[in-house]
């Protein structure tokens, strides 16, 4: 099994399911995703981690909207293997001693792909090193080169310490794991007897590395003082590769991996030319991302696929066939999710939501660029809007960052506006929004909203979850949605600006595009025109749940990046 597998895939967050909370947001489902699709499609590939026993965190929001963080406890033997297996890595002189915990996700084939979690949780390590795997994204900047240490340099040793010892191509997902670069060289120059690198061994090495880049946002690029990481590292590769890398005094994790790697992706096809501009040296394709499409397609939908379109979960692109799927049915199923979603909500909260209220979402990670308060830039349009076109309701979700207070203040904005509409507009905030209740969401609600400021949507994933379940996304155009949006027929675009002006922040405008689309076009025709409001969710299933899925993404890779 060890020797079989060629791909290695480092990510610092995967997210399995909801029990595993190792992840913080669509970074780390993606990673859980890709690997799912790798299992399904029997791609060699295992991919390393780190444990995070206390998880990112559970999120409580007290009656003003803000956010309170507690440590979540989860029992890791319950879901992952111990494998007895460890190895070490050398932080600031100390030897940190780590383990491998393993989780295998299973393919529809019966193929699995190992994951492997690395735990620094170790009786020999001191008190402090012992925490170094606890929190995902958690401490400070030390703490995180640490944990960045583990993951690229730790993960590479423990994969050796496994027996894997024939793999060819090493997936960086994210700048996080790019140590893993510096540990590869290392093992070029002692393979060779040599002290130092030569122009060979990073040849090599980049043949061995594929790297994704995940965000144009600059906090989304680790960067250290030199200083900091010689401290740690005491490794003279760092000066050496200092020249290539183009650092002055601070060590970019997204450098190392660009010079480090014979294939860069930006994750859609605006984010690879935004990408272009940001890193002008680099070549950077693009692949844009997906879901797994059997593990976000909510069962009543599964059902019908699977008498309508059997064969879909071996071959996601048959979902074009969802276009002459029975409207009746289609309709039944989503009134199905539906009612759920609104049956938990109602339970959850003092909402009172109304399963015939049209019923917009809005759930992802609270971070100051997604803008989850622009649905309200205009009050006094909205009571308008719903008095005229007919009613609404709205479901927010979504954990900021512990260190983020605009993310945090963005909640609590939505709470005041809550309140100034209380008497229009149900609106609701459900809290720690996780996997489970991003299932929920996407599948159950009428339209899936989006409003990032451009062009900071790398991708977006959560449109194209919501897409698999017939639900269209109105969104600003950028990420994944300048690709799926076709005006009428998948969804609507927000496009208060013009579209030449690539970067831009005007509230005013986009709003007022928003409110538009809703009153003139997407409410009379929910309330109006069933029948057209059914085409439009079967063009969602057929033209883009049938490509913007991991497996159509995973066979780009294995074309473009593997060479499998
Ligand atoms: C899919 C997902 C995301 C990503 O949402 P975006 O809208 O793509 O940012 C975040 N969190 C969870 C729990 C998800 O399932």
């Amino acid at each position: 099994m060890e020797n079989d597998r060629r791909i290695a895939y480092f990510s610092m967050e995967i997210g399995l399911n909801a029990d595993v909370p190792t992840y913080s947001g669509g970074l780390g489902v993606l990673a859980g995703d890709t690997i799912r699709s790798a299992a399904d499609l029997r791609v060699p590939m295992v991919a390393v981690t780190l444990l995070h026993k206390k998880g990112y965190f559970h999120q409580k929001l007290d009656e003003n909207g803000w956010q309170h963080e507690e440590p979540v406890e989860w029992v890791v033997s319950d879901f992952l293997t111990h494998t007895g297996v460890g190895t070490t890595v050398n932080i600031s002189g100390r030897e940190v001693q780590l383990e491998a915990w393993k989780y295998d996700v299973p393919g529809y084939t019966g193929a699995t792909v190992p994951v492997y979690f690395l735990s620094s949780d170790l009786p020999d390590n001191s008190d402090w090193d012992r925490r170094l795997t606890d929190r995902l994204y958690g401490g400070d900047l030390y703490y995180r080169l640490c944990q960045e240490v583990i993951l690229g340099i730790g993960g590479l040793r423990m994969l050796r310490a496994l027996g894997y010892q024939n793999i060819e191509r090493f997936h960086m997902n994210e700048g996080h794991a790019a140590f893993l670069a510096l540990e590869l060289l290392g093992e070029e120059v002692k393979g060779a007897n040599r002290q130092t690198i030569t122009v060979e061994d990073v040849a090599r090495v980049r043949d061995k590395c594929v790297f994704t880049t995940h965000t144009p946002v600059p906090a989304g690029h680790d960067q250290f003082p030199l200083q900091m990481v010689n401290e740690v590292l005491r490794r003279q590769e760092i000066m050496e590769i200092k020249q290539i890398c183009q650092w002055d005094e601070s060590v970019n994790m997204t450098y190392l991996a660009l010079n480090l790697s014979h294939y860069v992706n930006g994750v859609a096809k605006k984010h690879a030319e935004v990408s272009s501009h940001l890193f002008a040296r680099y070549a950077i394709d693009s692949i844009t991302n997906g879901v797994h499409a059997s593990t976000w397609v909510s069962q009543p939908f599964q059902e019908l696929f699977d008498n309508y379109i059997p064969g879909w979960r071996k071959d996601n692109s048959s979902l074009r066939y969802a276009e002459n799927l029975p409207k009746a049915e289609v309709w039944r199923a989503h009134r199905l999710l539906k009612e759920m979603l609104i049956q938990h909500v109602n339970q959850h909260s003092q909402a009172g939501m109304e399963v015939d209220h049209f019923t917009i979402g809005f759930a992802r990670r609270a971070a100051t660029y997604k803008r989850a308060d622009l649905f309200f830039q205009n009050i006094a349009r909205l009571r308008e809007l719903v008095r005229k076109s007919g009613p609404i309701q709205v479901i927010y979700g979504g954990k900021a960052h512990p260190h983020d207070g605009g993310g945090k203040e963005l909640i609590r904005r939505i709470f005041q506006a809550r309140e100034a509409l209380r008497d229009e507009i149900k609106i609701v905030y459900l809290p720690n929004y996780d996997f489970d209740l991003a299932r929920i969401l996407t599948a159950g609600v009428d339209i899936w909203l989006n409003t990032p400021r451009p062009p900071l949507e790398a991708s977006g994933t959560s449109g194209m979850k919501a897409a698999l379940n017939g639900v269209p996304s109105l969104s600003i155009l950028d990420g994944w949605w300048i690709e799926g949006c076709i005006e009428g027929v998948t969804g609507w675009a927000i496009d208060g600006q013009d579209q030449e002006i690539q970067t831009h922040d005007d509230y005013r405008t986009d709003a007022a595009s928003l409110y538009q689309k809703l009153e003139q076009v997407i409410l009379p025709i929910f309330y109006h025109d069933r029948e057209q409001y059914i085409n439009i969710m079967r063009h969602c299933i057929a033209i883009n749940g049938s490509f913007f899925n991991t497996e159509r993404m995973m066979l780009e890779y294995v074309l473009k990046a593997y060479f499998l």
